[in-house]
């Protein structure tokens, strides 16, 4: 029987590299990349089978881009055997990438690049590697996929644990969006937000720069509605406790089984947070050093006035009435985002 995850970890290409059940056919289209398409109903003529409904949603499901990141990996595997062994109905065309796969066999993040700095060409300015090259695969792959998809909706949800603690267990990070008449925000899917919200996401975080990130690179060169999801925290393979991560697992098999749009219309919402990138702690050199604890959890809140950071002659502090940090990290090299601080906004600031 296939097995997604062993077969790529494995090494090997698979033996057998495509099948289909009743409702589907799969392909693997690289290392650790699959591809599931529904097959059109029975009711079409049969001079259409094997055609795609070209109005089915498209969806892009990736994890492991951290290769430590875990928990997401098991649940996309589960999900994956589910589809295959026909114990899942598909009403999507469904690709599933494992991203860096080097990492994800030696337990680490990444091996040289953090993969998930090197979408949207960045690849292109470091030094040849398994990395760089894996991130212009994962691009070409990725954009092949919604070029493909004629109708219907697109959508990336790019799957990641975060190893800080959170006040906010699950959250996600929303691209920074260009708007088409000139403001300085763009529009969100309200059906993103609302399957988000149901999949027991407590809080979107908007980004206020373009990155290189893989879901900056399918929000802004493929015109999917995508983000990054933090689903809890990252343990060895084996290790997770999949229970903590029962709502997004429900929440991609119902989206997987329904399209999007249905099946969480009723979602209560209004407990949502959305925050915004205000300012970013900017490590210049090696003298950069935090204000506070190592420890200090995800979404800690600061007052005005407060000292957040020191960097030689350059003092971080709190501007806004509140902020809230995201990510503190002094190790980094010189150079690198070092933290983020977010301001609350009100959930209709992602709409207009
Ligand atoms: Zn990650």
């Amino acid at each position: 029987m296939f097995d997604f995850l062993s077969t790529t970890l494995n090494g090997c290409q698979s033996d057998q590299q495509s099948g289909e059940t009743k409702q589907l056919v799969w392909q693997w289209l690289e290392e650790g990349v699959l591809l599931l398409e529904p097959k059109i109903s029975s009711t079409k003529t049969s001079s259409n089978s094997g055609r795609l409904d070209k109005e089915l949603d498209s969806v892009l499901l990736s994890a492991g881009v951290h290769g430590n990141e875990t928990a997401p990996i098991e649940i996309l595997n589960s999900i994956i055997n589910d589809l295959i062994c026909g114990d899942l109905d598909l009403r999507v065309r469904l690709l599933v990438m494992l991203g860096n796969i080097n990492a994800m066999k030696s337990g680490e993040r990444y091996l040289e690049l953090d993969l998930n700095r090197l979408f949207s060409g960045q690849h292109t300015k470091f030094p040849d590697c398994a990395e760089t090259q894996r991130a212009k695969q994962l691009e070409e792959v990725v954009r092949t996929f919604f070029e493909q998809a004629s109708h219907g909706c697109r959508f990336h949800f790019d799957m990641h644990t975060a190893i800080r603690e959170s006040h906010h267990q699950r959250f996600a990070l929303l691209p920074y969006k260009e708007s088409k008449i000139g403001k300085t925000q763009g529009i969100y899917s309200r059906i993103m937000f609302d399957w988000l919200s149901s999949a027991g996401i407590e809080a979107m975080v908007v980004n206020q720069a373009p990155s290189g990130t893989f879901s900056y690179f399918s929000s802004h060169y493929c015109f999917a509605d995508s983000c990054t999801l933090e689903l809890g925290k990252a343990k060895p393979f084996g290790k997770n406790d999949l229970s903590q991560f029962e709502r997004i697992n429900r929440g991609v098999r119902s989206m997987i089984r329904h399209g999007m749009a249905s099946d969480h219309k009723e979602a209560d919402t209004s407990d949502v947070k959305v925050y915004q990138v205000t300012q970013q702690l900017t490590k210049l050199t090696e003298s950069f050093e935090l204000n506070f604890s190592d420890s200090v959890k995800n979404f800690t809140s600061f007052q005005c006035g407060e000292i957040l950071a020191q960097d030689g002659d350059i003092t971080y502090q709190v501007e806004q009435p509140e902020e809230w940090v995201l990510f503190p990290n002094a190790k980094v090299r010189p150079g690198l985002r070092a933290g983020l601080m977010l301001v609350q906004i009100d959930q209709a600031r992602l709409f207009e």
